[in-house]
């Protein structure tokens, strides 16, 4: 295990703000893991996990604990009679597994091609992406239990998915060393999100996980901005799920508002709110702004800091509200010692 002290999370995370995490361990193993937060214990701080920070708005005043940089390699196959269990570390790049697996012939990942982050964060926010969510495809994860200091598996019923949401979130005592999808030899184009659709209709082929995993990559490329170019977090809030009747509501005042039905409600595109009725598309303050081409990412120019999006996301948290009563949720993680 390397022990840094003293890391910029601004270094660490790809909105790239923040100040200084008090250690930072880079874990190769499960071993490494349990010696990071035996180092957290012995010197009474807290710990934190971190994949490739993509998701995450640290603070200014840095992070007072154990930042434990997820870096567990590895990916292997078994066969089953009529599936194959694939298992990969924490630490695996998850497009780096989908691109793997796709390869290899294997449906189920594809439609989550070019999310970023690690294999280990995946679970954290059942990720999803055009139709396809984490928790179909989910077999079971190792997660070292930092409360009893062992590694157990928990299975999908165990780690409470919903949408973009489950128990990792709310319980940082359990760390994911690795995840096993079931995948197929056989499967089906998932093309049902017009994003997709309206590509298959332009005359592209899509008809393999390889294939379609490269459109995806290619309509994201045009509706994200680029990690390594700019500060960024991608989706920075979720699409809200309102009731049918604040639906209505909203409906007569604002026209046509685009809506999927959802677990407990309908499901709105918070980006129809932001561009359509609040006329926020490419809003700017400062160095923080709402990306022009996806108004609910939001980027950073160099030289921002963690207040400035704190201050920015309030503000339009604040403007959404007004508007339409809906309180957004974001799904930025913040890293912070209490949370
Ligand atoms: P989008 O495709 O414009 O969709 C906006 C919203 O409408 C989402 O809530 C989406 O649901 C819903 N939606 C669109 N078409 C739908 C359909 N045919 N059936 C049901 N629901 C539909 O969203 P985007 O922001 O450009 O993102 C593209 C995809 O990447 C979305 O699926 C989004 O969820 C996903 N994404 C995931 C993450 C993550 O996992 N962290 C981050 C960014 C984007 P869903 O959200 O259920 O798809």
């Amino acid at each position: 295990m390397v022990v840094r002290e003293h890391i910029p999370l601004s270094e660490l995370t790809t909105l790239r703000v923040g100040g200084l995490a008090r250690y930072v361990c880079t874990c190769d193993s499960v071993e490494d893991v349990e010696s990071a937060v035996l180092l957290a214990k012995r010197e009474n701080l807290p710990f934190r996990v971190l994949g490739e920070g993509s998701n995450v708005l640290a603070h200014d005043d840095g992070y007072p604990g154990v930042i434990i940089r997820m870096h567990i390699p590895g990916v292997s196959y078994v066969e089953e009679q009529d599936h194959v269990l694939v298992t990969a570390g924490a630490g695996v790049a998850w497009d780096e597994l989908v691109q793997d697996v796709a390869n290899r012939g294997l449906w189920g990942l594809e439609n989550m091609a070019g999310i970023p982050g690690t294999v280990g964060a995946s679970p954290v926010q059942n990720i999803g992406a055009y139709g396809a969510e984490l928790r179909s495809v989910f077999a079971l994860a190792q997660v070292y239990d930092t409360a009893t200091a062992r590694l157990v598996e928990y299975d999908a019923a165990a780690c409470q998915f919903e949408y973009r949401d489950s128990i990792f979130k709310r319980d940082r005592s359990l760390i994911i060393c690795s995840v096993t999808f079931k995948l197929f030899h056989e499967g089906e184009p998932k093309l049902g999100y017009s994003d997709l659709s309206e590509r298959q209709r332009e005359g592209y082929e899509m008809n393999t996980p390889v294939s379609i995993g490269e459109n995806v990559r290619l309509v994201r490329a045009r509706k994200f901005p680029d990690m390594s170019v700019q500060g960024t977090a991608g989706s920075f809030f979720k699409n809200p799920i309102v009731s049918q009747s604040l639906f209505d509501t909203l409906s007569a005042t604002h026209g046509a508002v685009p809506s999927f039905p959802a677990k407990n409600g309908i499901k709105i595109p918070l980006a129809f709110i932001l561009d359509k009725v609040l006329g926020l598309r490419g809003f700017k303050k400062g160095a923080i702004s709402l990306f022009g081409n996806q108004p609910l990412v939001l980027v950073t120019d160099t030289g921002a800091n963690a207040k400035e999006v704190d201050d920015f996301a309030r503000e339009i948290e604040k403007k959404v509200k007004d508007a339409t009563t809906i309180s957004i949720e974001r799904e930025v993680q913040t890293l912070t010692e209490n949370i």
